[in-house]
């Protein structure tokens, strides 16, 4: 009978964050789901019984990545060069973002399509507008990716009470359901307080109380550059020049004299929260992100590119962080980069440069960024039940050298592959 066809995938290797790593390795999918995977010959005589089989083999088959925070709605400004000053680039920025509805849509589309065609199976967006969150909650069923639309917000000082009123009206005019624990194909909302150098505490906070009301997902920019931790200490610098410039400084905005990760430490601890960069770090401020429960996103392309150095995500990750991957911004990524919302170009940034264990970059890339993102974690995984999305990378299957760490230092680009509606439909 149709509805019980099992596709069986073989392929040169398999591996996920969860234990399968098999080589040669398969996986056997049913209604769209895993319901086995592991050395082929470890598949049961009734599964390969009346299975249809697509080989793969000179491919490493991959669960689905997870890309916890890119901003779908810049996608259509394409790489840019990085001139080394942070505010004129956040200028530039402002400048050439789409304004018009029609345009953030098309702009989201396309993130969406590049993140697909990277293998990205969830995805955690920063939305600047409802329009960004619309163009991703309306995209057709092909173009859908699982996952968090973060409706972004700002201001500082006598601003804020406009702006968690504006975000409350936002909020109810959203005409989608907003307690959805896991969507199977859509995205659930969540609201992103823009960053310490634009957003006061008192958004923060109502963005807590907002989250525990209607179970939305939180996160923020934090500790991304020096002049953010001067703007958060002295309240002075090129944010408070920037402010001025776009005029929104007002009185109300008073120096903390402290790091922004103390600064926000009040409201970390009361909800769970999704910190994207992370740049510039203590080990006091990481055992108050370990205290929180907070999790970081590192997204190791863009922070290059901005020029930072040293992220200590490893030793986040050693104090019990839990720190997962994202690219940031097409802006951020290199002109010739074929798949610029991959995650597997970060994974690759980091073996080559930090030689980090791929057993662990793997799990940076999905199960830890699907507990980021508070989805399942089994769904990011070829383990039984897990929907049947997988990344795959070609490799050599005759060359000695373990499966993925080939696909670590080679430069195939992903090829996705979709067998979620059926037993068994390959994308490519
Ligand atoms: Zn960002």
């Amino acid at each position: 009978m149709k509805q019980d066809r099992v596709t069986i995938y073989r392929a040169a290797a398999i591996r996920d964050a969860q234990g399968a790593n098999a080589r040669p390795g398969a996986v056997a999918v049913k209604h769209g789901r895993v319901v086995a995977s592991g050395h082929p010959d470890s598949l049961s005589k009734r599964l390969l019984k009346n299975a249809v089989f697509i080989d793969r083999p000179s491919e490493l088959i991959l669960p689905s990545l997870v890309n916890a925070h890119a901003h779908l709605d810049l996608s259509t400004l394409g790489p840019s060069p990085y001139g080394g000053d942070f505010t004129a680039w956040l200028r530039e920025v402002v400048r050439r973002r789409p304004s018009e509805p029609k345009r953030i849509i098309e702009a989201v589309r396309q993130g969406l399509r590049l993140s697909r065609a990277a293998g990205v199976g969830h995805l955690g967006d920063i939305a600047g507008s409802m329009a960004a969150v619309m163009g991703r909650r309306q995209a057709p069923r092909e173009a859908v990716i699982p996952g968090v639309s973060y409706l972004e917000c700002f201001g500082l000082g006598g601003r804020q009470a406009s702006s968690i009123a504006q975000v409350q009206r936002a909020l109810s005019d959203l005409p989608f359901e907003t307690r959805i624990d896991f969507h199977d194909r859509g995205a659930v909302l969540g609201l992103g307080p823009h960053a310490p150098y634009s957003t006061g505490l008192d958004i923060y906070k109502a963005a807590n109380r907002l989250s525990q009301e209607r179970i939305f997902r939180l996160t923020t920019h934090m500790a991304e550059t020096v002049e953010e931790l001067r703007f958060v200490r002295e309240a002075d610098g090129p944010f408070a020049e920037l402010l001025k410039e776009l005029g929104k400084w007002d009185d109300g905005i008073t120096p903390a004299g402290q790091h922004p990760v103390e600064w926000l430490e009040p409201v970390l601890k009361h909800a769970r929260w999704v910190l994207a960069h992370c740049n510039y770090i203590e080990d006091e401020h990481i055992d108050i992100l370990q205290r929180t429960g907070s999790s970081v996103v590192y997204c190791p392309v863009a922070s290059e590119y901005f020029g930072h150095v040293d992220h200590r995500y490893r030793d986040m990750i050693d104090a019990g962080v839990n720190v997962c991957l994202g690219t940031d911004s097409i802006l951020c990524q290199p002109a010739d980069e074929p798949q610029p919302f991959g995650v597997l170009p970060q994974m690759r940034r980091l073996y080559r440069r930090d030689q980090t264990e791929p057993g662990l970059l793997l799990k940076m890339a999905t199960t830890h960024g699907m507990q980021a993102l508070e989805f399942s974690e089994n769904n990011a995984t070829l383990q039984k039940r897990a929907p049947a999305i997988f990344a795959a990378v070609k490799i050599d299957p005759d060359e000695r050298l373990d499966p993925l760490v080939q696909a670590l230092l080679n430069d195939h680009p992903v090829t996705p592959i979709d067998a979620t509606r059926d037993g068994g439909r390959c994308d490519d």
